[in-house]
């Protein structure tokens, strides 16, 4: 097979600059870049009737991946996730075409896998070998996963109020964990610091191009799971926001290579109460978010009070005719616990974070309830039990 990845594009100034060098952000602007592919070429390698002998995981869409050597690719399966109609939540919901999909199926129990796989195995291939991630969990675990699998150091920086499991799984893993006094944004700084001074590539969300080419894949699956129609609404729990911009990214590649039409889903941004600073811009019409203090809830994949592509979550929710909406901790342990009782699915706050925001903007009449809507349940609630309250009642 052969990667159609031809360049990285600046979001934001539209500098161009070569994709065999190693980049993070833009070094005349410092926004976000993005990989570039020659789609009229992948999709003379690629098409619908292809896919179905592919393997089930995100890679079979290689033409339009970064990694340009196959035998590169450090895997562990991620990717090509279930898709599960929600029939009885549905129902008690009155929504009639629900469904979720299944994060939690991934290698290291979220989404985190999909983005750190892309990731890990381009810098791999460009000749790096040592990184270094902030994480709020779930992508702490995962890179020191992939770095186990490609045989490469692993150090993570997590704020003290990550989840338990995930910090020891980075220490089952083999990374070197430094537990940081601060939220995400300190831990940030601090890998930042140490990067520079050993000489550890930093795979911190969208400050480097590949983690959104591996995110991008949920929207490729979307597409070719609904049999290449694409849903009405995504209810997306964001952070960083590399999984939303990702998915709107594959659905204008999709389209530039005639597999779908010019119709979107309206991508729908939930966040928590305790932070939400991209809400918060998209309420005010901002370009971009200013920084949340003090960011508090028990869904830590969202605590997040800063993210450098904020000007492209807004835009997708913009562009999509979207909205943004934020929910309780209650809201979510309540959501959570239907998600999982009606459904069988052990979702994560996060995850149940899109139950909550999906009531409100049925409600608020958004989204109406005979559409046909997609809650991103993007990890496994198992690692969350410390954190999630449990009434035996
Ligand atoms: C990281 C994370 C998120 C947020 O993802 P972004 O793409 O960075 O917005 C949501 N849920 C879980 C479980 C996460 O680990």
């Amino acid at each position: 097979m052969k990667s159609y990845l031809t360049h990285l594009e600046c979001t934001k100034c539209g500098e161009i600059f070569s994709c065999d060098d190693v980049h993070q952000t833009c070094p005349a602007c410092g926004k976000v870049l993005y990989a570039k592919y020659d789609l009229k070429g992948a999709k003379q390698d690629l098409n619908k009737a292809i896919l179905k002998n592919r393997t089930p995981n995100m890679w079979r869409y290689f033409e339009v991946m970064p990694i340009k050597k196959e035998a590169n690719i450090i895997s562990l399966g991620e990717g090509f996730t279930p898709l599960l109609k929600a029939t009885n939540l549905g129902k008690h919901i009155g929504c009639s075409d629900l469904f979720i999909k299944d994060e939690g199926a991934n290698p290291t129990g979220s989404f985190k896998d999909r983005g750190i796989s892309a990731a890990i195995s381009k810098a791999k291939e460009l000749g790096k070998e040592k990184f270094s991630i902030p994480s709020a969990g779930n992508a702490g675990s995962s890179m020191a996963a992939y770095c186990a699998k490609g045989g490469l150091l692993a150090k993570v920086f997590m704020p003290k109020d990550a989840p338990e499991p995930n910090k020891n799984e980075c220490i089952l893993y083999g990374a070197n964990l430094n537990v940081v006094d601060g939220f995400i944004n300190d831990a940030g700084k601090l890998s930042k610091e140490v990067s520079s001074r050993e000489g550890l590539f930093d795979v911190s969300t969208l400050k480097e191009p590949y983690r959104a080419e591996g995110k991008k894949t949920m929207g490729y699956e979307l597409a070719e799971q609904f049999n290449w129609e694409l849903p009405d609404s995504i209810v997306y729990p964001t952070g960083g926001g590399t999984g939303i911009v990702g998915m709107w990214k594959a659905f204008d590649e999709m389209e530039k290579m005639g597999w779908i039409g010019s119709s979107r889903p309206k991508m729908i941004c939930v966040q928590s109460e305790g932070c939400a600073p991209i809400v918060r811009a998209f309420v005010n019409g901002d370009e971009h978010a200013s920084p949340w203090e003090n960011p508090e809830t028990i869904a830590a994949g969202i605590r997040v009070p800063v993210a450098i592509g904020d000007y492209l979550i807004l835009q997708a929710l913009r562009e999509s005719l979207g909205t943004a909406v934020t929910v309780s901790d209650k809201e979510i342990q309540d959501s959570l616990k239907q998600i999982t009782s009606f459904e069988g699915i052990f979702a994560c706050p996060e995850g149940a974070a899109t139950l909550a925001g999906l009531k409100k903007v049925v409600a608020d009449g958004i989204v109406s309830p005979d559409e046909k809507i997609v809650l991103m349940n993007t990890g496994t609630g198992l690692k969350y039990l410390d954190a999630i309250q449990i009434n035996n009642s």
